[in-house]
């Protein structure tokens, strides 16, 4: 039998086509013909002001903090519970973070706390849709608006879900996605900055090509371009661009794929959950999930540990994360301690991921279910 990785990349149909094509076009270089057309997608699709793609998620982070303007002594909102990238982008800019702790059913930053963090230095809030999954975004918008914060939301996971029937990555003043070959809509490494607020387009297209004006220049507005701004250089190739157009051509049919298997997990697991083996997490009524990840919770840390080896012996790989951020040496050199945000504390050490990609097989799926029920000494039926 062979391996069952927890991920492993697809392509769907059209990828090496266009990739040739974009070959052929003799045209390798960012901002070309395949670029053009997935930003057109997210204006179109999603109706955002402008859509820059990245060569990653975290440097479209990168170009949003340069873009608020963030200076040293300023302090940023976000949880602890998140990949390295959220933090790193404001570290680099000098800023202060101010970790909250998370919401124990979503993972994404409690927002009864918000408000108790928010000081007069502070700029930014920052919300993780942790797995594609929402946290209340009605609540945190407001809060934000109120104490006159701008919202960012890192939306890397969440492409396609949903609050209350709007976009993720379509609330806060700008956003960024990751097509890294372990999102749901990939290019290999990548990543794209929305903006939603107008007023942050034209510097951004600037930050973006080493500070200067040529995106203005490609398009004709004017005759020859120049050193405008400081600025760095964060355009993917062509060839990136045109393997990620297949993708977002092709996302109905790969989030309906991805619905089922998680569906199959779900629906699979209830008998385990019912006997109180492990807890599978409830989503709100008002978040339309996107199936990016399928995790869920057992007892402790040595359950977890037991059935991460169980599950190897079988060729089966599930992970778990995330340290917290907070208590990492870097965390701890920022002045974290333990014992300051318990939920986030505590949930690491109790979560699974199982495999969870396009071309995961029925076969392979009940091979992933007959091991957990297995493990927890229960009988398993198709
Ligand atoms: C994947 C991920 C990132 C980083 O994305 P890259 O494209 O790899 O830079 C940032 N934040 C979260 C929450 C992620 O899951």
């Amino acid at each position: 039998m062979s391996r069952i990785p927890f991920n492993r990349p697809s392509h769907v149909g059209p990828e090496s086509e266009y990739v040739q094509d974009a070959i052929t076009r003799r045209k390798l270089a960012g901002d070309g013909y395949y670029t053009k057309k997935a930003t057109a997608w997210f204006q179109e699709h999603w109706g955002v002001a402008q859509c820059l793609l990245t060569t990653s998620c975290t440097h479209a982070m990168e170009l949003a903090a340069l873009l608020y303007d963030l200076k040293p002594g300023d302090e940023v909102i976000l949880p602890s519970f998140t990949f390295v990238s959220t933090v790193n982008a404001f570290l680099l800019r000098g800023v202060t973070p101010v970790f909250v702790d998370i919401e124990p059913n979503t993972l994404n930053i409690d927002v009864s706390q918000l408000e108790q963090h928010i000081t007069e230095k502070t700029r930014l809030i920052v919300p993780v849709h942790y797995g594609g999954t929402s946290c209340d975004m009605t609540r945190l918008m407001e809060i934000a608006k109120r104490r006159g914060v701008e919202v960012f939301e890192d939306a890397a996971q969440a492409i396609d879900g949903e609050w209350n029937g709007q976009k993720l990555g379509t609330f806060g003043s700008m956003s960024a996605l990751s097509f890294h070959e372990t999102k749901n809509i990939i290019c290999g490494e990548g990543g794209a900055l929305l903006i939603n607020d107008p007023a942050f387009v034209q510097r951004a297209e600037i930050i973006r090509e080493k500070g200067t004006n040529r995106s203005q220049f490609m398009r004709g507005m004017v005759q020859k371009y120049t050193w405008m701004d400081i600025g760095s250089s964060y355009l993917p190739s062509d060839m990136l661009a045109a393997y990620l157009v297949a993708q977002l051509e092709n996302m109905e049919q790969i989030q309906s794929r991805r619905g089922e298997i998680f569906t199959r997990y779900y629906e699979g697991l209830r008998p385990l959950q019912e006997s109180g083996k492990l807890t599978l997490p409830v989503f709100s009524t008002s978040s339309k999930i996107n199936y990016h990840m399928f995790y869920f919770w057992v007892e402790s840390r040595d359950v977890r540990d037991e059935l991460i080896d169980f599950m190897r012996e079988r060729d089966i790989q599930l992970v778990f994360h995330y340290q917290p951020l907070h208590v990492s040496p870097m965390g701890m050199k920022l002045g974290g301690k333990e014992g300051t945000l318990p939920v986030t504390e505590d949930i690491p050490h109790r979560l699974l991921r199982l495999p969870f990609f396009y071309d995961l097989t029925l076969e392979e799926q009940q091979r992933v279910l007959s091991g957990l029920f297995e493990f927890f000494g229960e009988e398993f039926s198709k």
